[in-house]
């Protein structure tokens, strides 16, 4: 999968890429990402790429020439999405979306946000990663960045690894446990240490059912509630909420 970045601040973007799980996928060949320089492409001698907005008010908007020239001498995989407050949230099914593409390409904002030109004839569409404004877009395209990438097949190490975690069986994760057995007196429970898969498996389901009815009540209410067999199971282990 091909992921072009477009920013005015390259060196963020690539420091981040280079670590930890994408690092690795990029030095494999897995995933192809392109960091794009906007300020590349400017055309006057102080390299600018911002300018006061028409009609007065605080701050700076980028300019559509450096933008629009960036993109097009990139030709990059659309869609190209625009980071911003007004796009589309990102969740984990946006998340899946993209992930079954062979490239897509993020604009990064920075002070006031864009020229409006850019946003309705440059890109494709607009991702949001919250309900807040962020000072530049690079923050955004680093978590849409890592959210997707992990969810292309070969990233991750162990391709099971994404199938049971949160979201993805539309519930929270259940809880992890590793070394030592007995940790300050707290002891991890007898049943992960049973070596009895099937117990294993169903302790497991039941933990991600309370934790998800406990911390994201909406996430059990949009699958439909529990079911009569997820109802008798939390019974039967004395987990009912
Ligand atoms: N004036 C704009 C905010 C600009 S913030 C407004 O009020 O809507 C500067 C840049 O940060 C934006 O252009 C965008 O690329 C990025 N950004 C800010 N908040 C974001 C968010 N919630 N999600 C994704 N990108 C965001």
């Amino acid at each position: 999968m091909r992921v072009d970045v477009f920013t005015i601040f390259p060196d963020i973007v690539d420091g981040f890429a280079s670590f930890g799980l994408l690092g690795k996928a990029i030095e494999r060949g897995v995933l192809d990402v392109r960091i794009h320089d906007l300020r590349s492409e400017a055309v006057d001698p102080h390299r600018s790429v911002d300018d006061s907005p028409y009609g007065g008010g605080a701050g700076m908007v980028l300019m559509p020439e450096p933008l629009f020239a960036s993109v097009e001498a990139a030709n990059p995989p659309r869609p190209l999405f625009l980071l911003g407050p007004a796009g589309r949230p990102l969740d984990h099914d946006v998340a899946v979306e993209l992930a079954g593409l062979d490239g897509f390409s993020l604009l990064c904002g920075r002070y006031e946000g864009v020229d409006q030109r850019v946003r309705e004839h440059l890109v494709d569409g607009e991702l949001s990663i919250g309900d807040y404004v962020l000072a530049g877009g690079e923050v955004a395209a680093m978590v849409v960045l890592e959210a997707v990438g992990r969810l292309v097949p070969g990233v991750m190490g162990n391709d099971d690894s994404g199938a049971e975690e949160s979201f993805a069986t539309g519930l929270l994760e259940y809880p992890q446990y590793t070394r030592p057995a007995s940790f300050r007196g707290w002891d991890v429970p007898e049943v992960l240490r049973s070596g009895d898969h099937g117990r294993i498996a169903e302790w497991r389901h039941a933990q991600a059912l309370v934790q998800t009815v406990r911390a994201r009540p909406d996430l059990v209410a949009a699958r439909g509630g529990l079911t009569d067999g997820e109802q008798a199971l939390l019974e039967r282990l004395g987990l009912l909420p």
